[in-house]
């Protein structure tokens, strides 16, 4: 239970106000999918059509969700949320696309882990807003096809190379959602700290931004964190130093990382040399699945240049040595 985990937790949900801007002015960084969605936005008001189907892929916490719902809003439209473990037969993704109004949005979280079945209810439904399906059994079964009502799926997943490529090749819109700069997250933090009420400087801001591995999920809990250390030892007020010796305190390093990455990163080092070392092989010796490994721990550590994944598995980087005080050794 990492206090940097990427991944939603039950502290994250806990507060009674929300901290999801709902427009997409508001949306914190990600320009460059920002400016693609607007225009495809705009132009499908004008059109007054629904908009394309959506793909956003990238790490766990980095704004999936709340982008999906900034979408639906920007649309007026109207957004059903559900994942893919959670819709477990056919009929019950049928019972949800046969319920959509003209133009709402229906999000699916994990769409990679839709199962087969399933999916390929969803190919049809993707491309000619129609559903299959097969009457009786044996030989007297017959298809019959219903219609949908035009709609815009928006999909999120870890890693668009997860998908199948029928699946993907759906997607009018595909983005990728990338680790945002320490600048971004001072923003996000500044914002989240105001509709919270508590008092931070700049410094502050920006000391918990260094701290939040490029994702504001993140930034968020480390707020919340040090507004009780604040609270308790300070005057409520949250500047660098309260904000470092907090984060100190709760065993998260200058660079945002826990006791687990200087774990696998020592693991690597000294284990193994330094790496390559495959995948699984890491995973079993931390302690964790390999998926976790690689969806969520892995890409904060390679963006910042302490892995490398290689063909033969992983590897350290003098930057990593450097950072945990170990001689490289080449
Ligand atoms: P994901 O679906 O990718 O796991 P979420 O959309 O749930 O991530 O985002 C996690 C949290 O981070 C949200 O509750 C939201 O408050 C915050 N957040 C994400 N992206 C932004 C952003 N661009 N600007 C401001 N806050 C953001």
């Amino acid at each position: 239970d990492r206090l940097i985990s990427p991944q939603s937790k039950i502290e994250d949900l806990e507060e009674s106000v929300n901290l999801r801007p709902k427009y997409l002015e508001d949306y914190i960084g990600q320009d460059r999918v920002k400016e693609t969605l607007s225009i495809f936005i705009e132009a499908t008001k004008l059109r007054n059509e629904a908009l394309d189907h959506v793909l956003l892929y990238g790490p766990p916490g980095l704004g999936k969700t709340t982008l999906a719902n900034i979408i639906a809003n920007e649309l007026n439209a109207q957004i059903k949320i559900t994942s893919g473990p959670a819709i477990e037969r056919a009929g019950d993704l049928a019972a949800i696309l046969t319920n959509l109004q003209p133009h709402d949005v229906l999000f699916i979280d994990e769409i990679h882990r839709l199962n087969k079945i399933v999916e390929e209810v969803l190919y049809p439904a993707m491309e000619d807003f129609a559903l299959d399906i097969i009457i009786g059994k044996g030989p007297s079964a017959r298809s019959i096809r219903i219609d949908l009502p035009p709609f815009t799926l928006i999909g999120a997943t870890t890693r668009a190379g997860l998908l199948t490529s029928p699946l993907r090749d759906r997607f009018g819109v595909v983005n990728r959602l990338e680790f945002y700069s320490n600048e971004e997250l001072a923003k996000v933090i500044t914002r989240s700290a105001q509709i919270l009420n508590v008092p931070i400087d700049n410094n502050g801001a920006l000391e918990l931004a260094k701290r939040s591995r490029g994702t504001p999920r993140i930034s968020n809990r480390l707020l919340r964190r040090v507004r009780d250390y604040a609270e308790v030892k300070g005057q409520g007020f949250i500047d660098e130093k309260i904000a470092q010796s907090a984060l100190d305190l709760l065993e998260v390093d200058s660079l945002g990382l826990d006791n687990i990455d200087r774990i696998m990163l020592e693991t690597i080092i000294i284990k193994f040399n330094g790496g390559p070392v495959g995948l699984d092989t890491l995973a079993a010796t931390i302690n964790e699945e390999s998926d976790t490994v690689e969806d969520v721990y892995e890409p904060y550590l390679m963006q910042i240049g302490f892995l490398k994944r290689t063909s033969r598995g992983r590897v350290c980087t003098p930057l990593a040595y450097k950072h945990l005080g170990i001689k490289y050794t080449g």
